[in-house]
């Protein structure tokens, strides 16, 4: 069975039966660590390589990284992309995927929390969770050195930098030239996460100390509207960490970094944003603007020095994160290469 084959038959099969059969690569070990969950461990690695993660589908409708998924798929299969390094395939949420909705039960990419392990919490997502994490968890013990995860996704609005990275929280920064290596793959802007999330990214870093970045790569669109051209630089970077070899680039691009500084949680029932419905992420807003209101929190207003709003999404649940503000961070003095 081709790679191809395995994860279109993962999404597409009413029930999940035993898989005999996780594809086979030459010089490769092909190993399914859950459902949708594929390393490959070249028989041969280069020691200098490092391992990658690459994720897609966590939310279903989010197509692009999907596509590009398909398109390392397809090379693979076809022997025109070598493995020379470990790498673990991941596709999401296969249910939210084949229904064309972010999720079914709840949002996936809240749910990766090493205690609900513990719980029993039957949603879709939940379960899901749980076997992603356990699916890192046996993937890592397997690997030695540093590990990049990119986890591919597209946001629900436009953006003034259309592809960018969230660097979850760490108390480790990510190395200059992380970034450096994300610039010359198209990432226009990093984010830094201010507090932990349980999102997927996080999880990998928090947990098992990867390189992990949620990557938003353009806007939500439906299977076959995707305009993959502005993505191929992210292609080449993740042919490059899956052959084990470095990013042929110019070496001159650069990204803009931010820094969450506040978030806007929604409390109430009777909560809205003060944002236009279709407001790019990373829009400015100066002091004394509104940006919520909350039933039971009053007004959200900007003090101080201006703010860039990211996700704002009114539709959450209770509880949830509606907007996330950000600001500027100062360019490191050295960023020569
Ligand atoms: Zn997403």
């Amino acid at each position: 069975m081709s790679l191809s084959d395995y994860f279109a038959d993962f999404i597409a099969a009413d029930e999940l039966t035993v898989w005999s059969d996780a594809g086979t690569l030459p010089g490769v070990s092909v190993i399914e660590h859950a459902p949708g969950v594929l390393a490959l461990m070249p028989k041969a690695p280069d020691p200098a390589a490092g391992a990658t993660i690459i994720s897609a589908g966590i939310h279903g409708d989010e197509t692009a990284p999907i596509e590009l998924f398909g398109e390392l798929l397809a090379a693979l299969d076809a022997g025109q992309l070598r493995v020379g390094a470990p790498a673990l395939l991941i596709m999401g949420n296969r249910r939210a995927i084949a229904a064309g909705k972010r999720y079914i039960d709840t949002n996936l990419n809240r749910r990766f929390q090493r205690d609900t392990l513990l719980r029993d919490d039957e949603r879709l997502e939940c379960l899901r969770a749980r076997e992603l994490m356990q699916a890192v968890d046996r993937f890592m013990t397997d690997i030695s050195g540093p590990v990049l995860h990119m986890d591919m996704h597209t946001a629900i609005r436009d953006s003034r930098y259309p592809r960018f990275a969230v660097e979850p929280f760490s108390e480790t920064p990510t190395p200059d030239d992380v970034w450096q290596l994300l610039a010359e793959a198209g990432i226009q802007a990093g984010l830094s996460q201010h507090q932990h999330s349980w999102t997927f990214s996080h999880y990998t870093r928090h947990y098992h100390g990867a390189m992990s970045f949620t990557l938003e790569l353009g806007r939500v669109a439906p299977f076959g509207s995707n305009d993959l051209e502005p993505l191929s630089p992210m292609l080449d970077l993740l042919r490059a960490r899956i052959a084990g070899t470095s990013l042929k680039t110019a070496g001159r691009a650069s990204l803009v970094r931010f820094e969450v500084v506040d978030e806007v949680m929604r409390e109430s029932d009777d909560f809205s944003l003060c944002l236009a419905d279709d407001i790019a992420n990373f829009t400015e807003f100066a002091p004394g603007a509104c940006l919520a209101r909350d039933g039971i929190q009053g007004d959200w207003i900007v003090r101080e020095a201006p703010v860039h709003v990211v996700f704002p999404n009114a539709n959450v649940e209770r509880g949830a994160r509606a907007l996330l503000l950000a600001r500027p961070v100062p360019q490191a003095p050295c960023d020569s290469r």
